[in-house]
């Protein structure tokens, strides 16, 4: 490890742990700066990044760059602290978690393991930091203190958590250790309490860019029930062997999703607060590990979650605000790759919601949230430029990957259908709501119409030239301009405003958004039957079967394919098709741990592909302890690294050396320990094997022998 960095070469040695631990060749914008501000100024920050932003790094970074140093990082997600922990681990970085989920016997050998120094990154949760760090020794060495979640400490955010309102109590126990506090919530009111809050000094503010171009925005107005199941399922269709959220408002709604879904042969499960505890770890695991397809949530679900092979997200009713709606999309796409998300948008909805506002503790902020979103759902211009302000990040240009910007929408004259509309609603009083309405302007011949003598109003069946959806989404965007309002006290029910009554008097031309109907998909099993057919290219039947290795290998560790490998890193596979252990280490996303552990069954499934012969030859666990040793670790971390005995790996290098493929010995050896094995060598050449053992192991033996060896070679061959 590396001793306490200063700021010139704190580029190149993070770069160089980057490479080593994570498999990553460059930092992200603003990572270095986050990263040598808290390491070397020694300076509070506040990070401000969208989820999947690379946050994550940010606060490991510091602890493995200091010497013997720790990162404790608090989180109110202690479900998903485990996660994080395997994930840290399958990437050679000592973390632990201690929680309440855990043991108190688990807890405490975790608590004895960090004063040894064991742990790099440590998560705990506020409550369980508040109860131990009066305990802990002013000199147990945190390099940094990071917050996650950060706006759960303010009453302003959208998550307030009771148990972060204490965590000033660590700046007065360590006021030297700096602070890093990260969240993806970004209000101006939030972000300076938090600095408040935590008694943060002086802060230096960072804000990430939150433009995901990976994700693309789409909102679908007012669908109706099979619109709504059909959008998903050919989501589901898209990326079979993938997974996706639906977000829905109510445990009943979400319920009903998966029960709809699971009907047409789709693997579904379903998350809310109304399950237990271990029907609801069931759900997230088989979502984790890829057995189900979709998964059907109330907001509770994901937070934090960080699978990275989220293909898409669907809102299947409309978010309390935008920075609820950002979040949980930016659940998609976090390898960076194409990702898909929709909203469906709808009045009654919005009704709801209303009501919640109505009901909450903050009712003048949140239902300026409310508003907001809102807005977003109904505007015609691009989506990303609107989230973006709403982030306070300007956007110059327009982003081609939302519905807007894909479909700009056609005008048409719609004065006729506006003319129809308005002067019904007049005639019924404004007593009906938008499917009534739409009734009537059809020529329904419902009973309920005719028992309430709708069907004599002048305007029954004046609309009947147009269907349904038509209808609904021309009634929509009557609302969107402020024409007709919504009552939501009152049923829903429509009402003119004074500008749609001045409208239709002085028969006003308006401009409408041409309707385009969803087109009707095929039925589910027809589709995936389709699909099943289809012919994939070279390159795609490549990814599946590095898939299918993933797959198998995490069933064997029992972890979530995506702590294998992320699909970013397969789908560089994919691009660079390495075929060789050391082309293989080299892979964009490839660690030094998962390279050793995993080349074989992906450079052989590469080779396969390619035609070329699968078998390896000999000395190949030579050639990962070179790769090891190459790269910094030692004769201990290599033999553990790989699961064998320090002996096997000192053979390994002394037939290196016999190689003449090593000549910088310093890790392996001492200049003492091999000058000892001369001594012996010379005085008893037939039994330095005797002698020198215990004090020495036979390992360094053979490899000071092997040194000693070589070094003659090399005088030979300068003569
Ligand atoms: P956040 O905590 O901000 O939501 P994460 O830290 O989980 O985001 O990072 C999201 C994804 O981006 C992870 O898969 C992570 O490994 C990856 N990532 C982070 N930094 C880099 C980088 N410099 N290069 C490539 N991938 C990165
Ligand atoms: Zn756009």
């Amino acid at each position: 490890m590396p001793s306490d960095p200063t700021i010139s070469d704190i580029g190149l040695q993070a770069t160089a742990l980057l490479r080593r631990f994570y498999g990553y060749n460059s930092f992200r914008p603003l990572q270095l700066d986050i990263i040598s501000t808290a390491a070397v100024e020694r300076r509070d920050c506040v990070v401000l990044m969208p989820t999947g932003g690379g946050k994550s790094i940010c606060y490991q970074m510091p602890a493995l760059l200091s010497e013997g140093g720790v990162t404790i990082v608090v989180s109110p997600l202690i479900a998903l602290m485990k996660d994080q922990v395997t994930a840290l681990s399958s990437n050679g970085i000592p973390a632990a978690a201690v929680n309440s989920m855990q043991s108190e016997e688990e807890n405490r050998v975790i608590m004895e393991q960090l004063f040894k120094g064991r742990v790099k990154v440590l998560y705990i949760s506020p409550e369980r930091l508040l109860t131990e760090i009066d305990r802990w020794s002013p000199d147990l060495p945190v390099t940094l203190f990071a917050i996650d979640e950060a706006h759960c400490i303010s009453q302003w955010g959208h998550d307030f958590r009771p148990g972060y309102t204490q965590l000033a109590r660590i700046k007065e126990l360590y006021p030297s250790v700096p602070i890093m506090a990260l969240t993806a919530t970004a209000d101006r009111l939030t972000r300076e309490d938090i600095s408040t809050q935590l008694r943060l000094r002086d802060p230096k503010l960072f804000i990430g860019s939150f433009d995901r171009p990976n994700l693309s925005l789409r909102v679908i107005t007012d669908p109706g029930k099979k619109q709504r199941i059909n959008y998903i399922c050919s989501l589901i269709d898209r990326y079979p062997s993938d997974s996706g959220i639906v977000y829905c408002l109510s445990r009943k709604m979400a319920e009903d999703m998966d029960g709809q879904l699971r009907d047409k042969g789709y693997r579904s499960a379903v998350y809310h607060a109304g399950l237990s505890v271990t029907e609801r770890n069931l759900a997230q695991d088989q979502f984790i590990n890829g057995d189900v397809q979709v998964v059907c949530a109330t907001v509770a679900f994901g937070m934090g979650i960080d699978k990275s092979n989220i293909r898409w997200v669907v809102h299947n009713n409309m978010p309390r605000n935008i920075e609820s709606y950002y979040q949980e999309i930016g659940r998609a796409g976090r390898d960076g790759t194409k990702a898909e998300t929709a909203l469906f948008y709808s009045y009654a909805d919005m009704a709801m919601l209303q009501n919640f506002v109505d009901e909450s503790g903050q009712k003048t902020i949140n239902a300026e949230k409310l508003n907001r979103m809102k807005e977003y759902a109904e505007s015609s211009l691009c989506r990303r430029r609107i989230l973006l302000s709403y982030f306070n990040e300007t956007m110059d240009h327009d982003c081609g990957n939302c519905d807007i910007c894909l479909n700009p929408p056609e005008r048409i004259d719609g004065t006729i259908a506006v003319q129809k509309a308005l002067s019904a609603i007049v005639r019924v009083n404004g007593g009906v709501g938008i499917h009534t309405l739409i009734d009537i302007l059809r020529g329904a011949a419902r009973q309920e119409l005719i028992l309430k003598g709708y069907h004599l109003i002048k305007t029954y069946g004046a609309g009947r030239d147009m269907g349904f959806g038509e209808w609904n989404a021309y009634i929509s965007q009557m609302i969107q301009l402020g024409l007709i309002d919504i009552a939501y006290n009152e049923a829903n029910h429509l009402k003119i405003t004074p500008y749609g009554r001045s409208v239709l008097m002085e028969r006003t031309p308006v401009q409408l958004a041409k309707f385009i109907p969803f087109e009707r998909r095929k039925p589910a099993r027809a589709r995936a039957k389709e699909i099943e057919e289809k012919q994939l290219n070279p390159a795609e039947r490549l990814m599946e079967s590095l898939k299918d290795v993933r797959q198998k290998l995490a069933r064997k560790e029992q972890v979530p394919p995506y702590i294998v490998f992320t699909d970013k890193a397969l789908l560089e596979m994919v691009r660079t098709e390495p075929v060789s252990m050391e082309e293989f280490s080299k892979t964009e996303g490839v660690g030094e741990r998962k390279a050793v552990k995993y080349w074989k069954p992906f450079v052989t499934a590469i080779r396969r592909h390619k035609g070329l012969p699968t078998t390896f030859g000999n000395g190949l666990s030579h050639e990962e302890t070179l790769l090891l040793l190459n790269s910094g670790y030692d004769v201990e971390a290599i033999a553990d690294a790989k699961g064998i005995k320090p002996a096997t790996v000192y053979s390994h290098l002394a037939a290196l050396i016999a190689q003449d493929r090593l000549s910088d010995f310093s890790s392996i050896i001492t200049r003492e320990q091999y000058l000892r094995v001369m001594q012996v060598a010379t005085e008893h050449p037939e039994s330095v094997y005797e002698i020198l053992p215990p004090e020495m192991p036979s390992g360094i033996i053979k490899v000071g022998l092997a040194i000693s060896d070589y070094l003659l070679r090399q005088k030979a061959n300068k003569k």
